[in-house]
């Protein structure tokens, strides 16, 4: 059996359709194969290669932490340098709010951790989340998914929890006194990339105020500079009581984390005591890996070219076939009118070169998430070939 067999045969498939391509090196914003063809990466792994793949430091930094230690005690015993050198980076760069950071091993984690955390602080039964919303597959994270497409087949899932249409503000009526957090993506990923209206996020930020709930900001895929600031919410004015991270916050390596203050964090160490446990969370070369991609993307000023890269993708992409193109940052998604036209210019371009697929809640809409290293002339590329796949 060659490797593409062995594939089907002994990786537990959930996807129907797995893209199958086998890739031997990855490197900035282009992909190899096993057959040698280059790829320019329009999806970065789902916003996780922001600083590029394997950015030079971020793999300096692992080798480095390579010859120290790995794994070494489960989370929170032992004073491990990298995961506090990552913590102070990133709360040196947030909201004084937001000065204690728990490190999980996934997004998904991340999201448990925060519900649990809600739930702890303010002994409320209520949850609410949005429509079209993507939070992570494990049962908590599923219970708030915005489609009962997803969530039907797994019941029964966590009680108390409500949807809204994301962006009305007569939903916003619905968080109530029995509302223990407010959980939303600052802009909505798997939904094909929608942002709110600023006033929309600012009377969801009002709303919790007045009813003492928690707002959970969901930054797994908005955050580390996809929308050209390094938080989603700085577009926002807002400020969120719970930020959640993941993807690109390790650099490349598996790391996610939710952050509030201290004196809301405290309440996980007592009765009981323990209150998230994890081995892996906070892994020492996923923290080192983290720092070094942190460094870069501010040093770099990889964040000052994103609305410049926005634009000129904008410009490209003008076609009858496209019916809309949606944006925020280098985060894009491009609307043909099904998914049958989306999966056919798909496949076309991967075949030409170009790597890049669709939305879970937006099948008509092709996915732009690049490494924000992108040049101008690999997005001159590769608007050519989407548009030489359309007509
Ligand atoms: N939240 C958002 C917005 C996501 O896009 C994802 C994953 O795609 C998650 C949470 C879950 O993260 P993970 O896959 O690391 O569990």
């Amino acid at each position: 059996m060659n490797q593409r067999e062995l594939f089907f045969r002994h990786v537990a498939q959930t996807s129907p359709a797995p893209l199958t391509l086998e890739i031997v090196k990855a490197e900035a914003a282009r992909l190899y194969d096993a057959a040698g063809k280059e790829y320019i990466d329009l999806i970065g792994g789902i916003s996780v290669a922001n600083t590029g793949h394997r950015h030079p430091a971020v793999v300096k930094a692992i080798k480095e932490q390579l010859d120290a230690y790995l794994h070494i005690m489960v989370y929170g015993e032992f004073v491990e340098t990298p995961q506090v050198r990552y913590a102070q980076l990133l709360t040196r760069h947030l909201p004084a709010a937001l000065d204690s950071v728990y490190f999980t091993n996934s997004g998904a984690e991340a999201v448990e951790g925060a519900m649990k955390l809600a739930k702890r602080i303010m002994n409320r039964p209520g949850i609410i989340a949005f429509d079209h919303s993507y939070h992570g597959s494990t049962q908590g994270a599923l219970s708030i998914i915005g489609s009962e497409y997803w969530r039907n087949a797994f019941r029964p899932l966590l009680p108390g929890i409500s949807h809204l249409k994301y962006g009305s503000f007569q939903a916003l009526d619905e968080i109530s006194a029995d509302t223990a957090c407010v959980i939303a993506e600052t802009v909505q990923a798997e939904a094909g990339v929608i942002p709110p209206s600023i006033k929309w996020m600012q009377a969801l930020r009002q709303r919790c105020n007045e009813t003492g709930t928690l707002l959970i900001l969901d930054e797994i895929q908005t955050g580390f500079g996809r929308t050209g600031k390094l938080w989603g919410f700085e577009n926002f004015g807002i400020v969120p009581d719970i930020l959640l991270l993941g993807k690109a916050l390790g650099g490349g390596m598996p790391l996610g984390a939710f952050i509030s203050s201290k004196e809301r964090m405290g309440t996980l160490m007592d009765a009981p005591v323990l209150g998230h446990i994890t081995t892996f969370g906070g892994h020492p070369v996923s923290c080192a890996a983290g720092i070094a991609a942190l460094d870069v993307l501010i040093n770099e000023g990889m964040m000052d070219k994103v609305k410049e890269k926005e634009t000129l993708f904008r410009s490209l992409l003008v076609h009858p076939a496209i019916k809309e193109v949606r944006s925020y940052g280098l985060w894009l998604a491009v609307r043909f009118d099904s998914f049958e036209t989306n999966k056919k210019i798909i496949d076309q371009c991967i075949e030409k070169g170009v790597l890049t697929d669709w939305f879970l809640f937006a099948s008509d809409s092709l996915r732009i998430s690049p490494p924000l290293v992108i040049t101008e002339e690999e997005i001159r590329t590769a608007c050519e070939v989407i548009i030489s796949s359309v007509s």
